[in-house]
C-alpha cells in the first residue's frame, strides 16, 4: 500500500509558552511526560525537573533514559512532606527542592532546552520549600523561545496568571477510593 506522508505543521512564530497543569485529577504529571515524548519525535531537547518525589519509585524515572540524550531528568524531591509518615525536616525538604531550583535556573538560562519541565512545583511552592518570588523570577526571565511546563495541585494564581495554557484536571473518580491498589504504569 502507498504511504501518504504525514504533513508536519510548522508555525509561522514560535512562540514560548508558559503551560499550567493544575487540579486535583489525575493526568497532571503524565501530560508533561506526554509533551516530553511529543517534542522528543522532533529532536527537541527537553529537561524535566521533578520536585517533591524523589524517595518514591515512578515508571518515568527509568523510562525517560529511552529517550536519552534529548530529554534529561533531574530528581531532586525528597519524597512526600509532611504525609504518610514522613519524618524528614522542613529544612531538609526545603534544601533538596533548592537544589531543584537552582538546576532550573542553570538549565532555562542555558539555552540548551527548548522545554523545561518543573514537574509538582506547585506543591513545592503551597509547603513553602520555593519562594513565590523564585518561580515567578523563573518565569519572567525565561528565554523568550522556551517552553516552561509547570505542574501540581493548587497553582498559585500568580503562576496562573502568567500562564498561556492553563488546564485544570478534574478528578471525577480515581481507583484508588474504589479500594484498588495503584497499578504500575498508570499510577506510579
Ligand atoms: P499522574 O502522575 O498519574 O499524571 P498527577 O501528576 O496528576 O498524576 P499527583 O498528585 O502527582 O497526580 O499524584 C500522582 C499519583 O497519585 C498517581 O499515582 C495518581 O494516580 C495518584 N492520584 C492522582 N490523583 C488522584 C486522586 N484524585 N485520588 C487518588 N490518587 C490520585
Ligand atoms: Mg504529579
Amino acid at each position: 500500500m502507498e504511504k501518504i506522508p504525514l504533513k508536519i505543521l510548522e508555525p509561522g512564530k514560535k512562540v514560548g509558552l508558559v503551560v499550567v497543569i493544575t487540579g486535583d485529577g489525575k493526568g497532571k504529571t503524565t501530560s508533561a511526560l506526554g509533551m516530553a515524548l511529543r517534542a522528543a519525535g522532533y529532536g527537541m531537547k527537553v529537561c524535566i525537573i521533578l520536585f517533591m518525589k524523589g524517595d518514591m519509585y515512578s515508571g518515568e524515572m527509568d523510562g525517560i533514559k529511552r529517550l536519552s540524550p534529548d530529554v534529561e531528568l533531574h530528581i531532586t524531591g525528597k519524597g512526600f512532606c509532611g504525609i504518610m509518615g514522613d519524618c524528614k525536616s522542613f529544612e531538609e525538604h526545603r534544601k533538596s527542592a533548592q537544589d531543584g531550583m537552582r538546576i532550573a535556573k542553570d538549565n532555562i538560562l542555558s539555552g540548551k532546552f527548548d522545554i523545561v519541565i518543573l514537574d509538582e512545583i506547585n506543591n513545592a511552592l503551597k509547603l513553602e520549600l520555593v519562594d513565590l518570588r523564585q518561580v515567578t523570577g523563573l518565569i519572567d526571565n525565561k528565554p523568550e523561545g522556551l517552553h516552561l511546563i509547570l505542574t501540581g495541585r493548587g497553582a498559585h494564581p500568580e503562576v496562573i496568571k502568567r500562564g498561556h495554557t492553563v488546564t485544570e484536571v478534574k478528578d471525577i473518580k480515581h481507583a484508588f477510593r474504589e479500594g484498588i491498589e495503584p497499578q504500575k504504569g498508570i499510577d506510579y
